[in-house]
């Protein structure tokens, strides 16, 4: 399947998919990954060099430039603690029928017992 067929099927798909795509889907390993594994490794910035892909030539080389100029652009995700996720939720592993015992986290204000 051409490139351009390729990418048009990844279009509105996550960055490493999208570079998945536009390599030359051999899985040969002449660039020292398979083809998910170098696709991976260029969207998360553990690979800087685009132009391993020897079977995709020019063509991949290419398309890989221009969607990590794209990935350069894209805005970072804040790290302000107002945005960040909230805490997982307890794990809850209690089946219906058991018994369970309550601890508050606070400590009691009320005066000990006379
Ligand atoms: S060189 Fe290209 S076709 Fe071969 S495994 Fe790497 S990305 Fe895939």
């Amino acid at each position: 399947m051409p490139i351009a067929e390729r990418m048009k099927l990844a279009e509105g798909r996550p960055m490493r998919r999208r570079m998945m795509a536009a390599m030359a889907q051999q899985d040969c390993g002449q660039c020292g990954y398979n083809c998910h594994d170098y696709s991976e490794a260029i969207a998360s910035k553990a690979e800087a060099r685009l132009n391993l892909c020897v079977p995709g030539g020019k063509e991949t080389a290419r398309m890989l430039k221009t969607l990590h100029e794209e990935l350069e652009k894209a805005p970072v995700a804040s790290s302000s603690p107002a945005l960040a996720p909230a805490a997982a939720p307890p794990v809850v592993t209690a089946a219906p029928g058991d018994r369970a015992t309550i601890r508050s986290r606070r400590r009691s204000v009320a005066p000990p017992p006379e």
